[in-house]
């Protein structure tokens, strides 16, 4: 694993100081280098494809003008390909090549749940990646074609909820799905590790290591939640076939780039908090593999102005007046809660520009009726959320036996 890491550094290096960018170049030299020092080829390849995604990220971040050292592995790990190793689902033995006629194994444990995923059909096992506290098995499938959606659900992804529009060939309703569990698991993890630090200021050692506990304990509740969430979120999409429009957040600029001098309101520290452990991306990551998974068609819309714009009549308002909780057009007097206002916007915009979304239209007259309770897409009730299992997409297992060095 310590040649593993240093085949990528060096990979790495090689690939900034001569300022290719190709994986060609990054393999050829990866080759080489194995070569020399008597590794498995194959490594090389894969090592070569981190490198050179490791290069691209840094090149990206210059570009941009957000600051970035100059990347390498500290960590040791190895990342294969199959032609590499071995893994016997019954026993649970991984045997990996490490040079020619030189073979190491170690055994993991295999839950009946990874024992499951790896018998579906049309699962392929595509890496391998062994790291000091943990072994990783990466899955490729195929995932169905999408359906063509006859129904359309849009929502802006706020703090506590995504709010908007569940878009039928019969109507429109205003909807709402509720998270607001999470940033109160948020606060409370916030609450404890400020305490602790508070109380364990005099040894930084063991407040680090508290600290650290805690924050992965917080990042682990968090994301199953929203495991949770998404799963049956998706699943209730597919039984109604209908088609999930979300603001692409990556075209949001990340406060990050906004220097000293740049536009924009003034956030204080509270505010800054909770909007960058606000976990959004996390949950629209999950939406996005999960409606894969299932054939449900997702679209991204540009959040451009979704939260300024009047739905009807298409007046912009100024940026001053946003704040407040309801959305009021001054030029033709509509009204809803800011949020959903959002998310009909998110709507109107894939409406527009979606051609398999064809033949339904947003009907915002009856939508004012029913928008002060927005309930949960395509049910009666607004009860949901703590039921049901975690999904997971790669497998893992703690290693046992011999370590492989
Ligand atoms: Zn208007």
């Amino acid at each position: 694993m310590a040649d593993y890491r240093l085949l990528t550094n060096a990979t790495l290096r090689y690939l900034l100081e001569t300022g290719k960018t190709s994986r060609g170049s990054g393999s050829k030299f990866a080759r080489n280098w194995a070569l020399v020092n008597h590794m498995t080829g194959q490594h090389a390849v894969v090592a070569a494809e981190i490198a050179v995604s490791l290069a691209r990220a840094h090149r990206t971040r210059l570009r941009k003008g957000i600051p970035s050292a100059i990347p390498y592995v500290r960590k040791r790990f190895l990342r294969t390909s199959p032609t590499t190793f071995h893994f016997d689902i019954d026993t649970g033995r991984v045997r990996v090549s490490l040079r020619s006629g030189e073979w190491c194994s170690f055994f993991v444990h295999v839950a009946p749940y990874h024992r499951e995923r790896l018998q579906e059909p049309g699962v392929r096992i595509k890496q391998l990646q062994v790291s000091e506290d943990r072994v990783a098995l990466f899955l490729e499938r195929q995932v169905p074609e999408p359906y063509p959606p006859s129904s359309l659900v849009a929502l802006d992804t706020n703090e506590r909820s995504m709010d908007g529009v569940v878009v039928t060939s019969s109507g429109t309703e205003a909807t709402r799905v509720e998270y607001s569990d999470i940033p109160q698991i948020q606060t409370v993890h916030f609450l404890r590790r400020r305490r602790l630090a508070r109380k364990k200021a005099h040894d930084r050692r063991v407040a680090r290591r508290l600290l650290r506990k805690e924050g992965t304990r917080e990042r682990h509740r968090v994301r199953s939640r929203l495991h949770v969430l998404s799963r049956r979120f998706i699943e209730i999409l597919e039984r109604h076939h209908a088609a999930l429009a979300l603001e692409d957040l990556s075209r949001v600029p990340s406060p990050r780039r906004r220097g000293p001098g740049a536009r924009g309101r003034w956030r204080g520290p509270q505010l800054r908090r909770r909007l960058s452990s606000w976990p959004r991306r996390e949950l629209h990551r999950q939406l996005e593999y999960k409606a894969q998974d299932h054939g449900v068609p997702i679209y991204w819309v540009n959040p451009y102005r979704t939260s300024m714009t009047c739905p009807r009549c298409g007046d912009i308002r100024r940026p001053r007046s946003r704040v407040g909780p309801m959305f009021t057009c001054e030029s033709c007097g509509w009204t809803l809660d800011r949020q959903l206002n959002a998310g009909v916007n998110v709507g109107r915009t894939a409406l527009r520009d979606i051609a398999e979304l064809e033949g339904l239209r947003l009907d915002l007259d009856g939508l004012s009726e029913d928008a002060r309770r927005p309930r949960y897409p395509f049910e009666a009730s607004t009860g949901h959320g703590r039921s049901g299992g975690k999904g997971r997409e790669r497998t893992q297992g703690a290693s046992e036996g011999e370590p492989c060095e």
